[in-house]
């Protein structure tokens, strides 16, 4: 079905709302939970050697052996304290190796870190992704505590919109149902009816048994979505800055070169780039599909660090690297991990009205999939 229209702030005569280009600096809340540990040794010694050898195994096709001492002593460091923290570390498909395969207890795309922080007993959460993530994680678990080791982590989907462009939509489709991505802030997530992640955004539309939905804020998911069903959909002129730099004619160029190539890409990637691609998917089915069909080689069209993250799981599969790497993801490291757990910053913290009102829209996505 052709989308019915796309919209941005200046199409609904200017929102008065601030578009951040980042988040706010959230306050810290070392006094709940007792005293800053002094900070580790951060030396490579034989004892870190020993310490992290099984750990190496996991990323050595991904890391290299003269980056490891690097590295180790602070993934010693974090996973002994975060043990004596009583916390939990929730990594996304686009960590680096280093953090996905070594310090994570859990890792996935967005819907499952969702899901599997809804279900955490520790009292700290410290969310390895970007702001939005760790909102969500904060709206589902408002009695713990939830760090981001960076909280300038943003996200160009979610700067994208605001809640009170939410409302100015609102008003230009009276009786319209919004669906929101959870590449949102929590402000947004207050005032729309349900939000769903690229793995179950077409399920999420169809299940509100409407003609018609507001889609928002990514424009390229939208016009997948749209592909996908008969619902009309009405669009935001959001997009992902890693993604929309894809083009159609690289990923023909990588198919020239090796014909027996296979290209698989996220749905956040520009129609063309759609047009090209073996298979689209989310970043937990891209992975699922490269498991599943253990092709020769691979193109992953998305963010970089997941297609070594994959690597280090599958060694005998060949990526192809388009390196687009997502800025605010990189800005956490091992480095912030251990400040975070060491002095508890940077703490997510939101307005129990909205974190409320948001809540309803994630738990009703989730309760779908259930
Ligand atoms: S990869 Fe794109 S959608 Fe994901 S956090 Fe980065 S900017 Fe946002």
């Amino acid at each position: 079905m052709p989308m019915a229209g796309i919209y941005g702030p200046k199409d609904l005569g200017g929102s008065l709302a601030v578009h951040p280009a980042q988040p706010a600096p959230q306050s810290r809340q070392q006094q709940a939970h007792g005293r800053e540990f002094a900070m580790p040794s951060l030396e490579w010694t034989p004892e870190v050697e020993r310490a992290t050898a099984h750990l190496y195994e996991r990323v050595k096709n991904v890391i290299s052996p003269v980056e490891w001492p690097l590295m180790a002593p602070y993934i010693k460091a974090i996973n002994e304290l975060k043990v004596t923290r009583n916390a939990v570390i929730l990594a996304h498909n686009y960590q680096t190796p280093e953090i996905f395969h070594c310090v994570a207890d859990i890792a996935g795309d967005s819907l499952q870190l969702a899901i599997e922080a809804t279900k955490v007993k520790s009292d700290i959460i410290i969310q390895c992704g970007v702001h939005f993530m760790a909102e969500t994680s904060k709206i589902l678990n408002p009695n713990k505590t939830v760090l981001i080791p960076d909280s300038r982590a943003g996200c160009s989907l979610a700067a994208s919109i605001t809640g009170a462009d939410v409302r100015l939509l609102r008003e230009r489709f009276p009786g319209v149902p919004v669906v929101a991505y959870v590449n949102t802030s929590a402000d947004v997530k207050a005032e729309v009816d349900i939000c769903c992640t690229s793995s179950n955004a077409v399920q999420v539309v169809e299940s509100l048994n409407v003609p018609t939905v507001i889609f928002l804020p990514d424009q390229y998911l939208a016009r997948y979505v749209a592909s996908q069903t008969k619902v009309k959909i009405i669009a935001w002129k959001g997009a992902c800055e890693v993604h929309e730099r894809f083009t159609g004619d690289e990923l023909r160029a990588y198919r020239e070169a090796d014909p027996s190539v296979q290209i698989i890409a996220h749905p956040e990637c520009p129609p063309d780039v759609l047009a090209e691609a073996d298979f689209t998917g989310s970043t937990a089915h891209m992975i699922n599909w490269v498991r599943n069909k253990h092709p020769k080689r691979v193109v992953m069209i998305t963010e970089c660090s997941m297609a070594d993250n994959v690597q280090a799981e599958l060694p005998d599969v060949e990526m192809v690297r388009p390196c687009n790497l997502c800025p605010h993801m990189k800005r956490i490291t091992l480095a912030k991990i251990l400040d975070s757990l060491v002095y508890l910053r940077e703490e997510v913290v939101i307005d129990p009205v909205i974190a409320e009102k948001a809540r309803r829209s994630v738990e009703r996505m989730i309760n779908l999939k259930n």
